[in-house]
């Protein structure tokens, strides 16, 4: 049986995820790099990625919010150095002061050795009137080094370096990272409480479905659900992955529009988009076209 691309990404994803309880399946980016083909790239990173439920749970209304930084003192001057790569720029330093200034909502990062070269955003949280009041950012150790693929990460995928030609410095890539995981807080500061509850409850059902009839998305139960969630579990993932990329792009093009290997990163991006994620390409081209950078093409 030959699979399309995205019912392979959601038998792995299933496979990982399976009918698990949001505790065990949950949030956005536990990648790792390292594997050598792009579909089995996609399919590795999905497994450890996955588009399961993500954390929720309601929580008084903080009063006193703003950042919080949850991780042991030898991470300190690293997490620094990070961080003032991300306030180099106005969009890094406009994301960052939006919570670090908001009294009403916590946003806790934590830096850990297991996380390694990966990332994630998920303990989501909301007060009982359905206000966003919470969410978490947890960043490894290793996070300058590390690229993931090019199928779901184009972006954070054209900086690894070419020691030929250039080296783009890890600070960067780090910075570029936690960029990423802002644009997954901002896009469930986007989303109503109500749509993520939904499309917690119905994932978990989709799969169930889905693996007990032969692995037919054109299943009409499917596509009832699929209807009600505004896609399939895999297209839920992808675009909130995709969105994610977007806003590391706009990071990227502000810090490093003076570097000599701008052209270089701009044009991987677009020939990683054209090879792997050509659906969403307009997306990316919105955003970057008003910006005129001159090496997309
Ligand atoms: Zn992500």
């Amino acid at each position: 049986m030959r699979l399309s691309r995205s019912v392979f990404v959601l038998l792995l994803v299933v496979a990982s995820c399976g009918l698990a309880t949001a505790r065990t399946c949950s949030g956005n980016d536990l990648w790792f790099a390292g594997y050598s083909t792009p579909v089995f790239a996609a399919a590795a990173n999905s497994f450890e990625t996955h588009n399961g439920p993500l954390t929720m749970s309601i929580v008084k209304t903080p009063t006193d919010g703003g950042i919080k930084e949850d991780f042991p003192f030898r991470f300190k001057a690293r997490f620094e150095k990070w961080k003032a790569e991300l306030l180099s720029t106005d969009i890094g330093r406009e994301q960052w002061e939006k919570f670090a200034q908001n009294k009403q909502f916590v946003l806790t990062i934590e830096i850990s050795d297991q996380r390694g070269r990966g990332a994630g955003t998920d303990n989501f949280e909301w007060d009982n009137k359905g206000n966003f009041v919470g969410a978490t950012i947890m960043l490894g150790a290793d996070l300058e080094d590390g690229f993931p693929d090019p199928v779901y990460y184009p972006v954070l995928n054209s900086l690894a370096s070419e020691p030929a030609v250039y080296t783009i410095n890890g600070r960067i890539v780090a910075a570029t990272k936690i960029t990423h995981e802002l644009g997954h807080v901002n896009q469930v500061a986007a989303a109503n409480m109500q749509a993520v509850q939904l499309q917690n409850k119905l994932i978990p059902l989709y799969n169930s479905i889905f693996l007990k009839n032969g692995l037919k998305t054109t299943d009409q139960r499917l596509l009832e659900l699929e209807k009600q969630m505004g896609g399939t579990p895999v297209v839920i993932w992808e675009s909130r992955e995709y969105w994610s990329e977007v806003n590391a792009m706009l990071y990227l093009n502000e810090r490093i529009s003076g570097e000599e290997f701008y052209c270089h990163v701009f044009k991987k991006i677009k020939s990683n988009l054209d090879s792997y994620a050509r659906e969403y390409g307009k997306r990316f081209a919105e955003q970057a076209g008003p910006r005129n950078i001159p090496c997309w093409k």
